[in-house]
């Protein structure tokens, strides 16, 4: 199942969500705001066309990686290097070469920020764009899902 991860518009909490085609309001715990949201039998289905939050067709991608957890792993592998002779941080970085680089990949919207995990068309995604996104952000433009043409 898709995992939406919504920035509250109020106060900028994330807000966790799962599709659901009857769920049209979502509440932040934080402050209380109630938000409007659309999802549709393809988000169920953890496909990405549409953003549920503001409708827009515009997604990037990057790589999910949680900085908490790295740096955990990084000071543990380097207390172990001691005793391995480095072995744990050719370890660790096999780790995250072959488990983050490819199965944690986020899609996020342009527009609004929303976050999206577990898509299965991260494929059709493109990676970040500085023009797109300057053009989405600062002069509200709608690409519709189409790429940057010049
Ligand atoms: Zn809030
Ligand atoms: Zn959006």
């Amino acid at each position: 199942m898709m995992e939406v991860q919504v920035t509250c518009s109020q106060c900028g909490s994330s807000i966790e969500v799962v599709p659901d085609v009857h769920a049209h309001k979502i509440n932040c715990d934080v402050c209380g705001h109630v938000q409007d949201i659309k999802f549709t039998t393809d988000h169920e289905a953890g496909i990405l066309k549409e953003c549920p939050v503001c409708s827009r067709m515009d997604f990037y991608k990057q790589k999910d990686f949680n900085r908490k957890i790295g740096v955990i792993l990084f000071v543990v592998a380097a207390i172990l290097s001691i005793w391995t002779y480095g072995l744990s941080l050719v370890v660790l970085y096999l780790f995250d070469l072959f488990l983050f680089r490819k199965l944690s990949m986020v899609a996020i919207c342009y527009k609004c920020r929303t976050n999206f995990r577990k898509v299965m068309n991260i494929a059709d995604i493109r990676d970040f764009d500085h023009e797109m996104n300057d053009r989405i952000v600062y002069s509200d433009h709608d690409f519709k899902g189409k790429p940057l043409s010049h």
